[in-house]
């Protein structure tokens, strides 16, 4: 176990990072001066088995904030603490249709999912609700997130304090979700947590071990620790695959084939169950908000190893 630095799967990763290197089209998340500034030439896929092997090319070894992939690991949490059903009456799971940062609420006044952020921030604020301060609850977040990667994970303080300066639209969700009482907790407060929880610092290596977590029934690969159920994770990949990709869900569905998560950072984890976890990392970004070299090492990497679920065995 651990990384494998000659095999012909990362000779293999090696090619697909070389190929998906000779263009760099797309653009970095503006809306956060942080990741605006990253090196967008930054590119690298990780591929880790539910066994614990590591298989890399590229900057896997270098940090970004998870962002919007927090967000299914966070579900998996909340699920954990309440199970299925009360979560089940707190975030509904519909994919919206509608910008992941928009201004809505379901005919229950319930959020449509937790992969957008109006029901990411109501999960972040079900953990340890009526129970924990906010400190308690970004705690129990940052650990249960470095479980699932296998090492304590920190904060990249940069990106939270520039990113929460000019959370204008998050702040307006939240109150939102407080004034029809989708969430119990103070808007500011969520909102404070909920952006730490997106800068919790991570690396495609971690990302992939994540996955792999996912893909193999919510146990860690290499510590053997059991951080959710497979119930749990049936839930959490379920909605994963109709809501991951922002508004590409459906195209990435067809095409990849198995469910994934991306954020603005330039972050994309892939979770084939049974099998594999798989994070890929370039920062530019498409009109969806996914990552367009990433995306494009999902698409040729399903193809050419026919990863895609609904294909016989
Ligand atoms: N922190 C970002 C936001 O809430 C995450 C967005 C994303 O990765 O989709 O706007």
């Amino acid at each position: 176990q651990g990384v494998q630095i000659k095999s012909p799967i990362s000779d293999y990763l090696a090619t697909v990072v070389s190929q998906n290197s000779k263009d760099n089209p797309g653009a970095n998340a503006a809306y956060i001066p942080e990741l605006a500034a990253v090196n967008s030439d930054q590119i690298g896929a990780c591929v880790t088995t539910v066994d614990g092997y590591v298989y890399g090319a590229g900057d896997i070894d270098v940090e970004f904030s998870i962002q919007s992939v927090s967000k299914p690991f966070v579900y998996a949490l909340a699920i954990e603490e309440h199970g299925l059903a009360w979560v089940l009456d707190r975030v509904d799971v519909e994919p919206s249709g509608e910008a992941f940062n928009e201004l809505s609420l379901d005919g229950k006044q319930l959020p449509k999912n937790p992969m957008i952020n109006a029901g990411a921030m109501t999960t972040h604020s079900l953990i340890g609700e009526g129970t924990m301060t906010v400190e308690q609850r970004f705690e129990h977040i940052r650990k249960g997130l470095s479980k699932f990667a296998g090492r304590d994970l920190g904060v990249d303080e940069g990106s939270y304090s520039s990113e929460l300066a000019t959370a204008y639209r998050n702040f307006s969700i939240a109150y939102m979700l407080k004034n029809y009482g989708a969430i119990k907790v103070e808007p500011a407060d969520v909102v404070k947590g909920y952006t730490r929880q997106c800068a919790i610092q991570l690396t495609a290596s971690d990302l992939s071990s994540m996955g792999a977590t996912l893909a193999n029934g919510g146990k860690q690969p290499v510590t053997g620790e059991q951080v959710v159920s497979p119930e749990t994770v049936r839930q959490v990949l379920s909605v994963m695959t109709t809501c991951g990709m922002y508004n590409e869900a459906g195209h990435w569905v067809c095409e990849v084939g198995f469910p994934a998560k991306s954020g603005v950072s330039g972050c994309v984890v892939g979770v084939l169950p049974g099998n594999i976890g798989m994070a890929t990392f370039s920062p530019r970004l498409d009109e969806a908000g996914n990552s367009v070299r990433g995306t494009r090492m999902y698409k040729q990497i399903a193809k050419e190893m026919v990863l895609h679920m609904m294909l016989p065995p």
